[in-house]
């Protein structure tokens, strides 16, 4: 059996520190706000070469703490648009809506499967040209949300020059692409399964902005600039020192992961020939979170690489425009985003593989007729 993605034996390298390391906080007897987060912040931080980061929660709360900042802060104010990819995981979009904001859906490229910063220069010079026309109508937009979906860099070049242009924010979700660099504000997951994963939920902000980072700070901690004195209607949200611990151990071999990640991805694209398959193209910096291949026949191939005992999963089934959730947007169509979403299957793809499974892989991908 190949499975997905089995974390025991992901985190099984990092057992004994592991659990030495959680034995040290229990025993330290100090449970958040200590030395493990405030260690993690930094060297986060450093690894990113931002000049801050503030843990939280999780992914979706790092995404909202920033947009939730801005809003305080008076760059973005209740009704203004974001633009997001149709083609993402639905915590992006919802961060958006969560804070008041609406969510502009744009196509990706049709080759990255990544934000196309020509379909976003389109929609900024033309509004009536974007297909969420119909329900964006007057929405003034202020801010990109560009995903770093699968772990591959948007092009950040081409987005960041349109958005000095046009005067937009930038959130960059992060999720699922640790170990890429990117300059600007970040929001990250530590969620398990991510490649840099904690044993349960965890998240953080890298930003170069000193008040965005005070404000994100007081924000997740009931709003307060000190104890008992509150200067935002703010919330509850932080990481543990025992998730800070775990993510400390395991960022320490985070390059060497994502390089054993990178060459299984560039063993699939040089070897994956069976012409029913296309590979999304890679065209930047890229850590391969997620290998996708696409097939009109996605469900049958899902059964068949089962049956051969290799497990795959689908990222995702439906997009966020398909979803009961965005009712709003059941009459408009995204054919590039809705053709993904029909035919994506992610293959294994992690450091736990032995090049044997990898070749497993490969050959069921290449013996396979629809
Ligand atoms: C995982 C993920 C999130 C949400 O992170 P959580 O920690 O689960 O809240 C947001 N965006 C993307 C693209 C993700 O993959």
């Amino acid at each position: 059996m190949i499975p997905y993605l089995d974390l025991h034996t992901i985190n099984a390298p990092y057992e004994a520190d592991i659990k030495q390391a959680l034995l040290d906080v229990v025993d330290s007897g100090w449970y958040l706000f200590g030395q493990q987060v405030s260690a993690f912040e930094q060297e986060w931080a450093e690894y990113n070469g931002a000049r801050y980061c503030v843990a939280c929660a999780n992914g979706l709360d790092a995404l909202r703490l920033v947009l939730r900042a801005w809003i305080e802060m008076g760059y973005l104010k209740h009704g203004d648009g974001v633009i997001v990819p149709a083609n993402t995981y639905i915590a992006s979009i919802l961060a958006v809506s969560d804070n008041g904001l609406i969510p502009i859906p744009v196509e990706p490229d049709s080759e990255s499967y990544l934000l196309d910063p020509r379909k976003i220069a389109q929609v900024l010079e033309d509004p009536e040209s974007s297909t969420a026309y119909p329900v964006t109508k007057g929405v003034e937009i202020r801010a990109i949300l560009p995903v770093h979906l699968y772990g591959q860099r948007c092009e950040m070049e081409a987005i960041d020059e349109l958005a000095a242009c046009h005067r937009l924010l930038v959130l960059q979700d992060s999720a699922q692409s640790h170990g890429v660099k990117a300059k600007g504000t970040c929001a990250w997951s530590f969620y398990p399964g991510k490649n840099l994963g904690a044993l349960g939920d965890a998240g953080a902000v890298t930003t170069d902005d000193e008040e965005l980072a005070t404000v994100i700070r007081q924000l997740a901690f009931y709003g307060s600039e000190k104890k008992y004195v509150h200067r935002f209607k703010g919330v509850n949200s932080r990481m543990d020192e025992l998730q800070a611990a775990v993510l400390r151990i395991k960022l320490r071999d985070l390059d060497r992961t994502n390089a054993r990640r990178v060459a299984i991805a560039n063993r699939f694209a040089r070897e994956i020939s069976n012409p029913s398959l296309v590979l999304p193209k890679a065209k930047a910096d890229h850590v391969y979170h997620i290998c996708p291949v696409l097939t009109a026949h996605r469900d049958e191939l899902q059964q068949v690489l089962l049956q051969q005992g290799i497990q795959t999963q689908i990222h995702y089934p439906l997009a966020p425009h398909q979803q009961k959730a965005y009712n709003e947007w059941k009459t408009l169509h995204f054919p590039i985003t809705e053709m993904i979403a029909a035919q994506e299957l992610s293959i294994p793809c992690n450091q736990s593989m032995t090049e044997e499974d990898v070749s497993k892989v490969i050959d069921a991908l290449n013996a396979w007729k629809p």
